[in-house]
């Protein structure tokens, strides 16, 4: 056996993790940047919560407020450029994944005189600053993973970068922040969560210690499944949509995800479909294209979510979110060719063409 497992976020779980460990910042210099969305952090609770620490250890703070949805490239070279105008000391980034990972890269830009589409190069002379991570998602578990998704117009998809250095060095997980969300962006995240288990567990880069993990976020999801088909979520559930969030976030922080991931920027980015929903279209049909080569592995997730087979799934995901959307012949080559563009195709089980991809897309249409 031989593998490498890297995980340095200090990760704090439970409710008034904030206000009970915020005192940890004070390592981490005198100015702060809060990264945030237009809405979440202040509807979540989360900024009242942070300006509270922060005032108390006498910390100031700039709120960059004006990070998109899939942010781009431009998006965060403005933060960069803020962030360097400012002289912050450290990054705070409050949000779904979008500004989770939108921090990341303000980090890096804040002490690397650089280009955003330069952040692809994962490579940086010096070193970012420290970045702290407070989800309001329970979904794309960026809080523990290095990963910054950036989408980047020139390519008409979206990139990753990350070293180890772009681990935030604190997650504050608080499900009570989770609690603010729409419905629809609760369902679509933790359906994220569940595609990062699956697809890390089906990676051909999975290890022992990732697939435990993977295991036991895909276990949660099958605890709550009911809850999010009928919308009645309570504290508890949103505990475990966040752990199994987390979890998903560790699992993809070593393997990378796949052709899920890769082919669901495609809805995204042309049809502007969020993030986790757009995975969710794709999973059925990525277990079965799968199943040759992954039998005991997807009958035991099948398993662990309590369904008797992969058309079970299928139903699972479509009554959270309905079908795919139909796509012209001329969309479907253009997004598989793009997909085939993406690294983490390779990291899929079973070696995939262009034409599997297209097969995909194919078949999951309404
Ligand atoms: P998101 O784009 O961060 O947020 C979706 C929407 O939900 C936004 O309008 C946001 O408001 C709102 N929202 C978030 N939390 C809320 C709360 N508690 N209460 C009310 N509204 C709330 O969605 P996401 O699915 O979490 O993140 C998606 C992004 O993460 C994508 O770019 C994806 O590629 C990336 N991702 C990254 C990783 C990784 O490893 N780094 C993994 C998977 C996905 P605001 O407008 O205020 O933000
Ligand atoms: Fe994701």
């Amino acid at each position: 056996m031989q593998f490498k497992f890297h995980m340095p976020v200090k990760a704090y779980f439970g409710e008034g993790c904030v206000k009970q460990y915020g005192s940890e910042l004070e390592a981490f210099g005198k100015k702060a940047m809060i990264v945030t969305g237009g809405s979440s952090a202040k509807t979540s609770g989360a900024l009242d919560d942070i300006c509270e620490v922060l005032k108390s250890l006498n910390i100031d703070h700039m709120i960059f407020d004006k990070v998109e949805n899939n942010p781009s490239t431009a998006n965060v070279g403005e933060g960069g450029a803020a962030a360097r105008r400012y002289g912050a000391g450290f990054v705070i980034g409050i949000g779904g994944g979008s500004p989770l990972d939108a921090a990341k890269a303000i980090a890096v830009l804040a002490t690397n005189d650089i280009e955003a589409d330069e952040l692809f190069d994962n490579s940086f002379k010096n070193k970012p600053l420290t970045t702290i991570a407070i989800p309001t998602t329970a979904g794309t578990g960026s809080e523990v993973t290095p990963y910054s998704v950036l989408t980047r117009n020139e390519a008409q998809t979206k990139g990753s970068f990350g070293t180890p250095d772009t681990f935030p060095a604190i997650a504050f997980l608080d499900p009570v922040y989770t609690e603010t969300q729409p419905a629809a962006v609760t369902v679509n995240t933790a359906i994220d969560a569940l595609s990062h288990c699956i697809e890390g567990y089906l990676s051909n880069r999975s290890t022992p210690a990732s697939d435990i993990l993977a295991q036991e976020g895909i276990r949660l999801f099958g605890e709550c499944k009911e809850h999010l088909q009928n919308g009645a979520i309570s504290r508890e559930v949103r505990g475990k949509l966040l752990y199994a969030s987390m979890l998903g976030g560790m699992v993809i922080a070593q393997t990378g995800t796949t052709i899920v991931h890769g082919a669901g920027y495609n809805y995204t980015y042309f049809k502007n479909i969020p993030h986790g929903r757009a995975n969710g279209y794709l999973m059925a049909e990525y277990l079965r294209f799968n199943y040759s080569h992954g039998a005991e592995k997807t009958d035991n997730v099948l398993a662990l979510l309590g369904l008797a087979d992969i058309n079970g799934f299928d139903a699972l995901i479509a009554s959270l979110i309905g079908r795919a959307p139909g796509l012209s012949d001329a969309e479907i080559s253009k997004y598989a060719a793009i997909t085939m563009s993406q690294r983490s195709t390779t990291y899929n089980i079973r070696p995939v063409q262009a034409q599997d991809i297209e097969d995909i897309f194919r078949k999951v249409q309404a």
